[in-house]
């Protein structure tokens, strides 16, 4: 039973979260909303919990596209980058906010970046390209990320002093800054070698990620007494975190997306 708390506490902090803005607004989407990925998280939390193929996956898709495609195209919600720092200036606290709010500045405080390895749309398509691991040495590109934050920052400044930012320009850059997205995703991982390389050097949500899941409660931890540092769990890890180390300080700390592939690989389970 203890291996599945994570997944339990998960779902009941989403319910909590569903159920407390459904009766702070009376929107009964937020109801709705928050109780369908509260419910994929749990379900996936328990079926990774019980070592099931494709359990992360499952959970990426059912979240990721139901983000995309529902939320999204058909209700036309901005939920990039553009789309928070719209809501935010404008002083709404619409689905931008949020969900910026929940899934990448304060829940990482709580699981992480669980976001970048179960729920983004993004990297929901990325991880299915042939480059699971990293085929080469991790390059000095990460301060790209501070200058596509900053551009999509000013990139919204600009629309709303000139009244450009309606709801159909919003829309039109969420279209334009997905496929942008997946297209230079798709060539770095193909050119690096490396399926996540958007993630390591270009996201700009990272700005956000990285320093909130420094301090994570949900994270990886190394018995360093069991170790026999054998080496394995750092060779397939996709975010080249140095896992076997137990310090919040080891190297690339903050990169874990927490996909568990390191814990698989340990012959001595030192990882937990
Ligand atoms: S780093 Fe960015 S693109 Fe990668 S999984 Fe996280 S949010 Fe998605
Ligand atoms: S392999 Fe382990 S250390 Fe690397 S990202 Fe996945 S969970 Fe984190
Ligand atoms: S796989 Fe396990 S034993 Fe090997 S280096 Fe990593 S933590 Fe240590």
């Amino acid at each position: 039973m203890k291996k599945y708390r994570t997944a339990i506490i998960l779902f009941v902090v989403f319910e909590a979260i569903a159920v407390s803005l459904w009766l702070a607004t009376g929107n009964l989407f937020f109801l709705l909303n928050f109780t369908y990925i509260g419910t994929c998280i749990g379900v996936g939390g328990l079926l990774v919990a019980a070592e099931k193929k494709y359990a992360r996956e499952f959970v990426q898709f059912g979240v990721g596209a139901y983000m995309l495609v529902f939320l999204g195209f058909i209700c036309k919600e901005n939920m990039q980058i553009e789309g928070f720092w719209y809501y935010l200036l404008s002083g709404v606290a619409g689905a931008g906010v949020l969900h910026y709010a929940i899934a990448k500045i304060f829940g990482p405080l709580l699981f992480g970046r669980g976001w970048c390895g179960y729920a983004c749309w993004t990297a929901m398509i990325l991880d299915l390209l042939p480059f699971k691991q990293p085929q080469g040495p991790r390059r000095k590109l990460g301060f790209i990320r501070y200058i596509v934050f900053a551009g999509s920052l000013v990139l919204v400044l600009l629309l709303m002093h000139f009244g450009k930012a309606t709801a159909h320009t919003m829309f039109m850059l969420f279209l334009v800054g997905n496929l942008l997205y997946y297209a230079v995703g798709i060539t770095l991982a193909v050119v690096f070698k490396d399926n996540r390389a958007f993630c390591k050097y270009i996201c700009p949500v990272t700005v956000f990620l990285k320093p909130m899941s420094y301090f994570s409660v949900l994270r990886i931890r190394c018995d360093e007494s069991k170790c026999i540092h054998c080496g394995k769990c750092l060779e397939v890890c996709p975010m080249d975190v140095e896992v076997n180390n137990d310090s919040r300080k080891r190297q690339n700390a903050t990169e874990c997306i927490l996909c568990n592939r390191c814990k698989k690989e340990c012959p001595v389970k030192a990882l937990k």
